[in-house]
């Protein structure tokens, strides 16, 4: 292909034709059968083939929008045709010889039948991407559209055998499924035979349909089961004494105390630390329900065993929070350090680290950097690990001497696919609240009450003095840096406006492009309640600990999902006093309708996400990703459960047969 195709494809990230092929169609069009223009009815679609005359483009008063009309003629007759905005078509009446496909659906007009707006290519009997077939349509790449990628993805299978691509996967194994070897896969998604079925197409059911997403699901399950075989076959270097000494520290740290949940987790961890293998152990809790303090009891006995601990989160901001209520808890007795990307003292840290002069790292992904080297890594804290993907875990493992890993999640995963996707991982669930908690009360509001809502919040805030604090969040709109530019800029306006609703409260307003000093700056006074009401973009989303935050108020509440909502929910509440979450919202299409709806009757974590899944539905998979599940290229959850369940069974069963063959797992 030409130059200008190749840089589009190549800043889209497709470089290789394996990229490519992995790019699959979005739908089918069935163009087998042409119909003849004498059966044209109402409402039919479907391909016709025929000789196009009288095209002209007609005149519009609207800017920007135009109309071609011409007529399609075959042996059996002729029907109008109209197109809109595509002016260019006007020329294809010049060759009156050239018979074309057409490709659309029939409609009744005052004066008789139009075929509307339909594709329209040359019919030219030895191309195969213009010869009657079933035609894939893939989503855009960049600002290469279906016809553009049609054309790619015609020449490039055109020029590899696709019979003879390796498969990966045992034959064994594929038959016992029934399922086509890859290359064949990948052939009846992108070119379908005649014989093919387009409604299994349609609904990702086809036999190379599967092969892809069994193949996916697979991969997924061997690098589980292997991180599983690992640990397991490891036998721990690191003895934890656990004696009086050590409960006696423990309880000196700790500053009330701990729920009979946080008690059986904390019990579940010390026995694993004292097992016979490294720890691998995913310890999930609704928002609020105080994994942290657990976390740190645990890095207590790693510390006081001799042993460096490191806590790794998932934003700058979090690490931060982290390390200064890690620094409360711990910092009397342990010396602490944080390494995040843009900390100068990272150097420095470093070589701390190394020599085994901090005891305790709190971080970022700088964590897991290559370079980051620990004295003695004794037990890994990962805070909401869907954050991090799936597996990198792993690469916090290979610090140290396959150091314990503790894995904290506050979105809960559906207890059906969280069997079937983590099987046999140890889960620990803190399934209570701290006492004293009084129930978020949830409100969902039209927009047209806003002033109400900030009415209500400015009495209270005024009302309440230093006691009681607000979030105000909105959206946050994250594609591009400049959509960000204009999105930051754009939230700074909002939140000017809820500022001066709050006329008199003191507020401030943060967003993705506030300077880290000064967002830093307004989270410590928001904590001291110098800043009484914080307005925000998402960051405060996931984790943020203020005790004395009682009001939520969400603006644009449609535009978030469920899961979001409800970690949202979670940061007030976190106190003694009675708090509030108010979802101001414009215009609801259905499924944010549900979503609101759900969110207001429940604050059930474990609901919240089984609805969410449920809600989003299949193709989802931002939302997917969101709901704390691995993001797939081509399965579906909860879609193909069925596939993780026979994908996890034949990941053992190949684990298995390769340990008794003496092989390391590849
Ligand atoms: P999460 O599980 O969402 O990470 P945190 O660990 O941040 O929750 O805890 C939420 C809040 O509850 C914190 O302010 C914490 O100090 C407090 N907390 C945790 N456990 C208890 C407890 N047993 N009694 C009272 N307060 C607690
Ligand atoms: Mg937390």
């Amino acid at each position: 292909m030409g130059p200008a195709r190749a840089r589009a494809l190549a800043e889209a990230g497709f470089v290789t034709v394996r990229d490519l092929l992995f790019h699959l169609p979005s739908r089918w069009e069935d163009r087998r059968a042409v119909l003849p223009v004498a059966s044209a009815l109402a409402g039919v679609t479907g391909t016709f083939r025929g000789r196009l005359s009288g095209m002209r483009r007609l005149r519009t008063r609207r800017r920007g929008f135009s109309i071609v009309r011409g007529t399609l003629t075959d042996d059996t007759g002729s029907m109008a045709v109209v197109w809109f905005n595509r002016p260019w078509l006007a020329e294809l009446a010049e060759d009156t010889e050239q018979e074309w496909l057409l490709h659309g659906t029939v409609r009744e007009t005052g004066t008789g039948i139009e075929l509307l707006n339909p594709d329209c290519e040359k019919a030219d009997d030895d191309d195969p991407v213009h010869a009657a077939r079933i035609a894939p349509v893939y989503p855009a790449i960049g600002k290469l559209g279906p016809a553009a990628l049609r054309r790619i993805f015609a020449m490039l299978l055109d020029g590899i055998d696709l019979e003879r691509i390796p498969d990966p996967l045992p034959a064994a194994l594929l038959a016992r499924h029934g399922l086509p070897p890859l290359g064949e896969a990948l052939r009846s998604l992108h070119a379908p035979g005649l014989d093919d079925d387009p409604d299994a197409l349609a609904r990702r059911r086809s036999p190379g349909w599967l092969r892809l997403i069994y193949g996916e699901l697979l991969e997924l399950q061997l690098a589980l089961a292997r991180l599983r075989q690992r640990e397991q076959r490891i036998l721990r270097t690191r003895r934890y004494r656990v004696d009086d000494g050590i409960r006696a520290v423990a309880r000196g740290v700790l500053p009330f105390r701990l729920t009979g949940a946080q008690k059986e987790a904390l019990r579940e961890i010390v026995d694993d630390l004292r097992g016979p293998h490294p720890m691998l152990r995913l310890l999930q809790g609704d928002v609020g329900s105080g994994k942290t303090i657990v976390a740190a009891l645990a890095l207590v006995v790693a510390l006081e065993n001799g042993y460096q601990g490191a806590f790794m989160a998932p934003t700058e901001l979090l690490a931060e929070q982290h390390f200064a209520s890690l620094r409360k808890l711990l910092g009397e007795r342990y010396r602490l350090g944080m390494l995040t990307g843009s900390n100068p003292d990272t150097p420095r840290l470093r070589e701390a680290l190394a020599a085994g002069e901090i005891q305790l790292a709190v971080g970022t992904h700088a964590l897991i950097q290559e370079s980051v080297r620990f004295r003695n890594l004794g037990l890994a804290v990962i805070d909401e690990q869907h954050r991090f993907g799936v597996l990198q875990r792993d690469r916090l493992g290979d610090k140290g001497d396959h150091p314990d890993l503790l894995i904290m999640t506050a979105t809960p995963i559906p207890r059906s696919l969280a069997l079937a996707l983590w099987g046999d991982l140890a889960v620990s669930t803190i399934a209570e609240l701290p006492p004293g908690r009084t129930p978020v009360a949830t409100e969902v509001l039209p927009a047209k009450r806003r002033r109400e809502v900030y009415r209500r919040l400015r009495e209270a805030l005024a009302a309440a003095g230093t006691e009681e604090r607000a979030y105000v969040v909105f959206p946050r709109i994250e594609e591009s840096e400049q959509v960000s530019a204009a999105s930051a800029a754009s939230i700074a306006a909002a939140g000017e406006k809820v500022r001066e609703l709050l006329a008199g409260i003191p507020s401030a307003v943060l967003h993705g492009r506030t300077p880290a000093a000064e967002r830093d700056r307004i989270m410590r006074a928001f904590a001291a309640g110098e800043i009484r009401a914080l307005i925000s973009t998402t960051i405060v989303e996931v984790g943020v600990d203020v005790p004395e935050a009682t009001w939520m108020i969400v603006e644009s509440a449609e535009r978030f999902g469920l899961s979001q909502l409800h970690q949202l929910r979670g940061r007030v509440g976190r106190g003694p006093r009675p708090s509030c979450c108010i979802a101001v919202h414009g215009p609801l299409n259905e499924t944010a309708e549900r979503r609101l709806r759900v969110f207001g009757e429940t604050a059930d974590g474990f609901r919240i996400a089984e609805e969410d899944l449920a809600i989003r539905g299949p193709g989802d998979l931002l939302g997917v990703r969101q709901a704390g599940l691995p993001a797939f290229r081509i399965a579906r959850l909860p879609d193909d459960v069925e596939w993780v369940e026979r994908a996890r069974d034949d990941a053992a069963a190949l684990m298995a047969q390769m340990a008794r063959r003496g092989k390391a797992p590849a």
